[in-house]
């Protein structure tokens, strides 16, 4: 029987449970954009702290910006946010390589073909340049340079402090009306005829009822999985990490303008540049690195000095089977947890959040709306888990166990197949979910060392002068934009504070 007939009671009241950027992100977008029609209470616990992690982002988070009429620069100030045009990726391909994988578009493209078939073509016939010389964002953060402007679009995010944002959403939704309850869930309430949830019986007593639930509650997932037990597909053997060690170090320069991502003998690091300190993480599988010989490695290896002690965040990566089961929709970490490395994660919750309000069942939950939420997001988290998985098996690293592993790991046959067409073709389609653009799979395919065997032949249509001159012509213009922007340091400067003198 459909069990979505059985409770056919119209949705008013949606319960959020944890307020993490999860949380708070989807408080936000629920009471700013269908919050008259809806009550949103959001339950969180003082006493549990959040992941604490999570300050990379990727560009689409200023298109929710502008949805919900967040100020930018209030923004940056209040969050010590800076921009970020990429992610460098150092020691990927082999030791003491290094690409960028940059927001960017990289050349000019044509109806038929896309600029690495140009530049594939110049290539062959002499002209060395790098790919990345034809891309602007690419070569601002190289320069270490940002700046926005209506005569130079630029495609960037943000690198912001978790808990800050956490803070200022909170702020945003509780002045359009979330009601936030603080308190530790005890146990999760359900109907005993459709084991629906009926309320979140707190440690205080009270007890907070409502028709829609939030799981927000991170890892745990107290609703999704320990109420309904929805399952897990574990993609440890697509992607081995599974622990990572953190810690925060102040600044000992200015901040750039890209993620840095490090590979190491069993995994990665990362570091994040804020205003006011540095991110940094280290993640591995601890099947061929232990905890402490990664604490270790963190500590002799990051810049500053620390702010706090290294604490490590254990993780399984995969995704929740349904991310909405029954009357509970799982966003954030209790939805799965693909891993970091491509700060998809936040992405995730924006989209949930979006897609959860586009299908809003203001008249009851239906098979069909669930059934339509949950097909959207699997083609989502499919094409980023193939994105991410091509990191660790396109490369020549093979100088440890860890990266002969991945060598030999089987990867997911939509993976194969991609990797298929561009080796063999230079081609690349992208699939519905796909949230990186051709741009970022051409970046990061020939970045970690695959080069296709042939490019589109619509790239020998341009005689070889008309080539030189196309190339010329791109690479210039980019070279002289860049040129024209501030460094990065001096424009979240005046950018953060430019708010004071406006106000
Ligand atoms: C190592 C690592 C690095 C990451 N880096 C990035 C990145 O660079 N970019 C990116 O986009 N994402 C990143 N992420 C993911 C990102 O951190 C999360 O998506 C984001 O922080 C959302 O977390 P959350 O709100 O789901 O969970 P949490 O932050 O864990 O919040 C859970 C909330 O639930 C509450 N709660 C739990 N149990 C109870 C209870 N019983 N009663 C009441 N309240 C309860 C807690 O108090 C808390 O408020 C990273 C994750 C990890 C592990």
């Amino acid at each position: 029987m459909n069990q979505y007939q059985s409770n056919p009671q119209s949705v008013k009241r949606v319960v959020i449970a944890g307020g993490g950027t999860a949380g708070w992100m989807t408080a936000a977008c629920l009471s700013k954009l269908i919050g008259k029609n809806i009550d949103v209470t959001l339950v969180e616990s003082d006493n549990i702290a959040t992941v604490g992690v999570g300050e990379a982002t990727i560009p689409p988070i200023r298109t929710l910006h502008k949805l919900l009429g967040i100020n930018e620069q209030e923004f940056i100030r209040e969050t010590n946010a800076t921009f970020k045009l990429g992610i460098e990726f150092s020691n990927w391909r082999e030791n003491e390589h290094s690409y960028i994988h940059s927001f960017g578009m990289t050349g000019k493209e044509c109806w038929a073909g896309e600029f690495h078939h140009f530049w594939l073509r110049g290539l062959e016939k002499g002209i060395t340049h790098d790919f990345g010389d034809y891309c602007f964002e690419l070569q601002a953060a190289k320069q270490n340079k940002f700046g926005i402007s209506n005569q130079q679009a630029i495609n960037f995010a943000y690198h912001l402090d978790a808990t800050a944002y956490a803070k200022y959403l909170r702020k945003f939704s509780e002045a359009l009306g979330a009601k936030r309850v603080e308190g530790k869930i005890k146990y999760v309430q359900k109907h005993p005829q459709n084991g629906f949830i009926s309320a979140l019986a707190l440690e205080s007593g009270a007890i907070i009822e409502g028709d829609l639930f939030i799981d927000c509650t991170g890892f745990r997932g107290l609703l999704i999985e320990q109420a309904l037990h929805t399952g897990y597909d574990d993609w440890s053997h697509w992607l081995p990490c599974n622990t990572a060690v953190t810690v925060q170090t102040q600044n000992t320069k200015q901040p750039i303008p890209y993620t840095k991502s490090i590979a190491h003998e069993a995994g990665w690091q990362w570091r994040i540049p804020l205003q006011h300190r540095m991110g940094n993480g280290l993640v591995f599988c601890n099947s061929f690195m232990d905890i402490d010989q990664a604490t270790e490695k963190l500590r002799t290896s990051v810049t500053g000095k620390m702010i706090n002690e290294p604490r490590q965040i254990n993780f399984l990566t995969g995704r929740r089977r349904k991310g909405w089961n029954k009357n509970c929709v799982a966003i954030g970490l209790s939805s799965g947890f693909i891993e970091p490395l491509e700060s998809t994660s936040i992405h995730l919750i924006m989209t949930a959040a979006v897609r959860l309000m586009r299908l809003f069942p203001y008249s009851g939950i239906t098979q069909s709306t669930v059934d339509e939420y949950n097909n959207k997001l699997d083609s989502e988290l499919n094409s980023i888990r193939d994105f991410i998985v091509m990191h660790y098996k396109v490369t020549n690293r093979q100088d440890t166990e860890f990266w002969r592993h991945c060598n030999a790991m089987e990867i997911p046959d939509t993976l194969r197949h991609k990797l298929d067409l561009f080796k063999e073709t230079g081609r690349v389609f992208l699939d519905d979910g796909d949230i990186f653009r051709v741009d970022s799979w051409t970046q990061v395919l020939m970045g970690q060392g695959m080069y296709p065997q042939q490019y589109h032949h619509i790239a020998a249509e341009m005689d070889d002068n008309e080539l030189v001159r196309f190339l010329n012509a791109i690479r210039t213009q980019v070279m002289q934009s860049v040129a024209q922007l501030p460094s990065h340091a001096d424009f979240v400067n005046r950018y953060a504070n430019a708010i004071d003198k406006a106000s």
